[in-house]
Formats: C-alpha cells, sequence, structure tokens
C-alpha cells in the first residue's frame, strides 16, 4: 500500500513544536512505516511538492509575508492541513508584538537592543519578508481541518492525530490531548 505523503513546515516559531513531534521518540519508526516525510523545515527540501501531499503540518503564527505564503503553499499542496501548537492555533506568544506598531517593533529588534552597537539598523532587502501589520494564527489566513494547542502540544496528542487519520479517522482531542498552556 502507498505510504501517506507528509510535508511539515514552521512558520513564526521557536521550532518548539517540531521539537514535540520528534519528541515521539520510538514511535517515529513504527510512523514511517506508513508516512513519507516529503519535506520539513529539518531536511534538504523546504517546500511541500507540487503534486501535493496527504497531510500538511503547520507549526507557527503568521507573521510576515514569506510565512503568508508558506501558508497558503501548504494548503493548495495539501488535503489536510494540521496547525500545531499555540502560535498556529491562536497565534500564541507571538501574538506579543500586535500591541505595538510594526516599525516600534522592528526598530527595537534590530537597533535598540542592549547587545547591538552603533551600526545596527533595519534590514531592509527585498528578498526578505515584510511584517504583516498584525501576526495571525493560522486559519486567519488559510482553512485549517486539525487544531492540536499546546505549548508545545503534547507528542501524544500529535500520535494521536497521525494515527487516526492513518485509520482512517479525523482525530478528535480530548482530555489530555487538549492542552492550552
Ligand atoms: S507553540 Fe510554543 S513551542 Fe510551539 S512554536 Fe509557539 S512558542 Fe514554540
Amino acid at each position: 500500500m502507498a505510504k501517506v505523503k507528509v510535508a511539515t513546515d514552521w512558520l513564526d516559531v521557536c521550532s518548539g513544536c517540531h521539537m514535540a513531534l520528534l519528541d515521539i521518540d520510538e514511535r517515529i519508526v513504527e510512523l514511517v512505516k506508513h508516512v513519507q516525510f516529503t519535506s520539513s523545515p529539518i531536511t534538504d527540501l523546504k517546500h511541500p511538492p507540487e503534486d501535493g501531499v496527504d497531510v500538511g503540518i503547520l507549526s507557527g503564527a503568521v507573521g510576515n509575508t514569506h510565512q503568508e505564503a508558506a501558508a497558503k503553499e501548504m494548503r493548495e499542496r495539501c488535503k489536510i492541513l494540521i496547525a500545531i501548537g499555540d502560535c498556529a492555533v491562536f497565534g500564541g506568544i507571538c501574538t506579543m508584538r500586535n500591541f505595538f506598531d510594526k516599525e516600534e517593533v522592528l526598530r527595537r529588534g534590530y537597533v535598540e537592543t542592549e547587545s547591538t552597537d552603533e551600526e545596527g539598523a533595519v534590514p531592509r532587502s527585498e528578498e526578505l519578508g515584510k511584517l504583516l501589520d498584525r501576526v495571525k494564527a493560522v486559519n486567519e489566513v488559510v482553512k485549517v481541518d486539525i487544531h492540536i494547542p499546546g505549548c508545545p502540544p503534547p507528542a501524544d496528542a500529535l500520535w494521536f492525530a497521525l494515527t487516526e487519520l492513518l485509520a482512517g479517522r479525523m482525530p478528535v482531542l480530548t482530555g489530555d490531548n487538549l492542552t492550552y498552556e
């Protein structure tokens, strides 16, 4: 039987959610018997394949134009989209910057930090993503099919969701699998 194709990507993140995915530990050996991971932020292939995947997994909020494009690309190329972690599910800690003007945020980050010398300047290269006016949850940008909150989400919740999908069921998270912390 063909393996289920899964692509993952991260947006505005600390990467802890992807570490939680790795925290399924030895169960990952069982998972890869049924799943082909096509792309991820920690492999050479970063983008989901053009011919699509069965499941897309996004961690992190949407804070800039590159992240917005990555979320849309994943949505276009996957049948089922899972948002993992508080940042992806409702913006999480990343939304702290929404209390400030984005130019103020950039100035604080690149010019005014205590460790920045007098050469500090806000990078303005056209190749860089531009900050959106505010950080958004993934479902404010694209349709999300499954939300797995938590900071990071429990590895058991990620395992549960993936194995339910492999069994042909839409996962319904309850109890310890559903955390907001
Ligand atoms: S939800 Fe928590 S662990 Fe996941 S990316 Fe956000 S801050 Fe990091």
